[in-house]
């Protein structure tokens, strides 16, 4: 797909004046191409969609990170989303892109096509409902998501018990994001010279979580909000962080991020979960970087609930040549996997990164080729 800078900059909103002065700002300061790493699923699709990763082609290598939670969500715990589904009486309900990610022997459209009931929802508040009308069924709703999602979910949960919903249960796979960037930095093989950081997962955790990135790891961050000049604007202020040697952590979204976060969002989020280890597609395990519900909540717990046996940690190869788990680590851009936009597209996606709405690989055949 070629374009001219012209009809680039006609796509990314915003005030166009801005937006050509950061630009041509940018373009003056890096001397030395850099390469970056957006960590949210909906930057993706915004540096994707508005045409900033070719505006800044041979200045800027923006890498995709593991910034869509369906991406992430491991085949171990896919099948078990699975084993629940087969379960007698019990009736699951998700968000739409959890439905055609695969496991490691199916998936949860393949297990519908067989009359499992599976039910698409749009809020956990839905299932809720759904429980309080049809009593003789338990209805376990998918918890996959970051920070953004548990604390609407876990106040589901709290719900459930006020209202005396005793046939609603939760299974909580809630990734931490703060711990991810860690592995990412620590990481030999991944040269990431800074980070964009998510505005929405900010929004609810505040900027603080992440300054280890800066003391310990040296590497410029700065978090933004979705539209194409806040992002630009983002890149920019790395860039200066690194022509001036002195990385740091920054807030460009100040319009929605604080340093301290979403208080009343955290308090449920401590006050209902525990931090657990968690196994992550593509990136293996990570130390504490998962929420599961506490002791007092296992009666919402479909996991203690269900009795599923303990969760076995394996890490399988991706289905059919899928390249998902380096796409996730920025190892390779879409593109670069040989099932792209040939067997793998978006109305038959191979890997989760095509199937989810958020994920890189959908990003870039939407709005890449
Ligand atoms: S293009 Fe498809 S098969 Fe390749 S990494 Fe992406 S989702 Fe997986």
């Amino acid at each position: 797909m070629a374009e001219n800078l012209e009809e680039i900059l006609k796509r990314i909103e915003g005030d166009a004046d801005l937006i050509q002065g950061l630009l041509a700002e940018l373009c003056a300061h890096i001397k030395e191409p850099l390469t970056l790493m957006e960590v949210c699923g909906t930057h993706t699709h915004a540096i994707s969609k508005t045409g900033i990763r070719r505006a800044l082609a041979g200045k800027v290598r923006l890498l995709s990170g593991p910034g869509c939670p369906v991406c992430v969500t491991s085949d171990a715990d896919i099948d078990r989303f699975i084993e629940l589904s087969r379960m007698p009486d019990v009736v699951v309900t998700t968000f739409g892109d959890m439905l055609h990610v695969p496991g490691s022997e199916s998936s949860l459209a393949n297990e519908r096509d067989q009359g499992r009931d599976i039910r698409i929802v749009y809020s956990p508040l839905d299932a809720l409902a759904m429980a309080e009308r049809e009593p003789d069924k338990e209805f376990c709703f998918l918890g996959v998501g970051f920070e953004t999602t548990a604390p609407a979910i876990l106040a589901t949960v709290a719900e459930a018990r006020r209202r005396g919903i005793n046939n609603f249960s939760i299974y909580a796979a809630f990734k931490l994001i703060p711990p991810a960037l860690r592995m990412i930095a620590a990481h030999p093989d991944l040269a990431i010279e800074g980070l964009i950081l998510p505005g929405h997962v900010s929004a609810v955790i505040g900027s603080e979580p992440y300054r280890f990135l800066a003391d310990e790891f040296k590497r410029p961050c700065v978090i933004t909000g979705f539209e194409g000049a806040d992002i630009l604007q983002a890149i920019l202020m790395i860039a200066d962080q690194i022509k001036e040697g002195e990385p740091c952590l920054e807030i460009q979204y100040k319009r929605v991020v604080t340093k301290e976060g979403n208080k009343a969002a955290l308090k449920i989020m401590e006050g209902m979960c525990d931090v657990k280890d968690s196994m992550w597609r593509g990136l293996g395990t990570i130390p504490e970087s998962e929420l599961k519900l506490k002791e007092a909540w296992k009666d919402f717990d479909a996991e203690h609930k269900l009795s599923l046996p303990p969760m076995e940690y394996k890490e399988t190869a991706d289905a059919k040549g899928c390249r998902c788990g380096e796409v996730l680590l920025g190892k390779i851009i879409p593109p670069d996997c040989p099932l792209f936009a040939e067997a793998c597209t978006t109305s038959n996606p191979i890997g989760p990164c095509m199937v989810s709405s958020e994920g890189a690989c959908s990003a870039y055949y939407k709005y890449e080729r």
